[in-house]
């Protein structure tokens, strides 16, 4: 891909991303609903916990996912990989990205951890 397709793609994904700062930033402001969701978990099952939290919120949660993503693909961009699936290494459509800028996963990648979400770390 040649460098100014990522230098438009990397203006897009900064502009997204100040969009979705301000929406966590926003979401922020009203402590109810994420100290409210807070209370009982142990801190022992963090991540598990914390995705399946961020999924029931919802608009907190599709904000605060969308953001970390926009990240993994501008980090993408830094490191050269932008346009190669983060899991595999396949490479991702090109069509695909232009649909979703922020897409590090290929198809059949993107389907496989929509299935077994959320993931477990141990
Ligand atoms: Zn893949």
């Amino acid at each position: 891909m040649p460098s100014s397709t990522h230098d438009a793609v990397r203006a897009q994904l900064e502009a997204k991303r100040e969009r979705l700062l301000e929406r966590v930033a926003d979401l922020s402001k009203t402590p109810e609903l994420g100290a409210a969701q807070g209370f009982g978990k142990r801190i022992g099952d963090g991540t598990v916990e914390a995705v399946s939290r961020l999924t029931d919120i919802g608009v907190g949660g599709s904000a605060e996912v969308g953001l970390a993503r926009v990240e993994r693909a501008l980090a993408k961009l830094d490191e050269g990989t932008y346009g190669q699936c983060d899991a595999c290494g396949a490479e991702i459509p090109p069509a695909r990205l232009q649909a979703m800028p922020d897409g590090v996963h290929c198809l059949a990648c993107a389907a496989a951890q929509r299935r077994t979400a959320p993931p477990r770390r141990r």
